[in-house]
C-alpha cells in the first residue's frame, strides 16, 4: 500500500533539494508531479484538485525560513495537508451514556464486516468492555456460522438467530440481540449486517430498517481498500442510503494504491476510525491520520 505513491513523492521532493528559493516554475513542476502521483494512486479527482490547490498556495514563494530549506518546507506542507485529508485528529468510538453502546457494521459483501466484528470485539474486550456480536447477515449462506467461529476465536460471545424463530428477519434478530445484551449486561453490541456484491436497493433498505430499529450509537461503513476507484462511489451510495458515522478501511495490507484511504474522508465527510491490515484477529488498529501521512512520506 502506498509504495508507489510514496516513491514518487520522495522523488519529487528530491528535485527541490539545494534550492534557496522556489520559483513559480519549481512550484508548478512539483504540484504537477504530486497531482499525477495522486491520480495514479486512484485518489478521487475533487480530492486531488483541493489538495494540489492548497499545496500550490502554501508552497509559492517558499524560501529558507528558520532551519527549514524550501524542499523541507514543501515536505512539511504536503505532510500537513495529507494529515488534513486523512481526517486530522484520530476519531475514537463514542460510547453511549447508557449501555449498551450499539455499533452497526455496513458495507458490501466481502468488504470484511464479519472478520471486523471479531476484531472489534476482541479489541473492545482488550479495552475492558464486555461486547456481544449479533449475527444479522442472513443473506449470505454460512455468514452466521462464520460469525460464530470468529467470535469463538476472538473470545467474544455471539447472538445468533435460533432456527425457526424469525430466522429470516434481520431486523427482528437485531432487536432480540440488543434485548439479550441488556438482559445479560453486555456493554457494547456489534451488529453485523448483510452486504451484496454491489450496491442494490434491497440491501440498502435492509440496512436502513436495521438502523431504524436499533438506533445505533455508531454506524461504521466497512470499505475494502482494494476496490480502487469504485470505493468512492460505494462510499457515496452508503452515505446517501443508510448513512454512517465513521469508516473502517480493510485490506490495507494488500497492494492497493491508496486512493480509497486518501479519498473517503474528503468525499463522504466522515472520518476513518479503524484500519484492518490482515486476516488475523490482531491485524487491526485505530486509524491515526498523522501516522498514515508519515508512512506515505517516509
Ligand atoms: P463480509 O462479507 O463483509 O462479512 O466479509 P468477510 O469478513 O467474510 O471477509 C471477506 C474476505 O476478506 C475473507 O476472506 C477475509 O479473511 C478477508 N479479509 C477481511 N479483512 C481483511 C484484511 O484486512 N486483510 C486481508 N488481507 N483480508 C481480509
Amino acid at each position: 500500500m502506498f509504495a508507489t505513491l510514496s516513491d514518487r513523492l520522495t522523488a519529487t521532493f528530491k528535485s527541490l533539494r539545494g534550492k534557496g528559493r522556489l520559483t513559480e516554475a519549481d512550484v508548478d513542476a512539483t504540484v504537477r508531479e504530486i497531482r499525477r502521483a495522486l491520480l495514479d494512486a486512484d485518489v478521487a479527482l475533487p480530492v486531488v484538485r483541493d489538495f494540489t490547490t492548497r499545496i500550490r498556495e502554501r508552497a509559492t514563494g517558499a524560501e529558507v525560513v528558520g532551519h527549514l530549506n524550501p524542499a523541507q518546507q514543501v515536505v512539511k506542507i504536503v505532510n500537513e495537508e495529507l494529515v488534513g485529508i486523512l481526517g486530522g485528529e484520530t476519531r475514537r468510538l463514542r460510547f453511549a451514556k447508557n449501555p449498551p453502546t450499539v455499533i452497526m457494521l455496513a458495507g458490501l459483501q466481502g468488504a470484511g464486516k464479519t472478520t471486523l466484528a471479531g476484531k472489534l470485539g476482541r479489541w473492545l474486550k482488550g479495552n475492558g468492555n464486555r461486547p456481544l456480536l449479533v449475527a444479522c447477515d442472513l443473506q449470505r449462506p454460512n455468514a452466521v456460522n462464520q460469525l460464530q467461529i470468529t467470535g469463538e476465536r476472538a473470545g467474544v460471545d455471539v447472538f445468533a438467530p435460533e432456527p425457526g424463530n424469525g430466522v429470516g428477519d434481520p431486523v427482528s434478530v437485531a432487536e432480540r440481540g440488543i434485548e439479550h445484551a441488556k438482559r445479560h449486561h453486555y456493554d457494547v453490541v456489534v451488529v453485523d449486517t448483510a452486504g451484496r456484491t454491489g450496491v442494490d436497493a434491497e440491501m440498502m433498505q435492509q440496512a436502513i430498517d436495521i438502523r431504524a430499529a436499533v438506533r445505533p450509537d455508531e454506524v461504521l461503513f466497512v470499505l475494502d481498500a482494494m476496490i480502487g476507484q469504485d470505493a468512492v462511489a460505494t462510499a457515496e451510495a452508503f452515505r446517501d442510503g443508510v448513512g454512517f458515522d465513521g469508516v473502517v478501511l480493510t485490506k490495507l495490507d494488500g497492494d492497493a494504491r491508496g486512493g480509497a484511504a486518501l479519498s473517503v474522508r474528503h468525499v463522504t465527510g466522515q472520518p476513518v476510525m479503524f484500519a484492518s491490515t490482515g486476516e488475523k484477529l490482531d491485524d487491526f488498529e485505530l486509524f491515526h491520520p498523522d501516522r498514515m501521512a508519515s508512512r506515505i512520506l517516509d
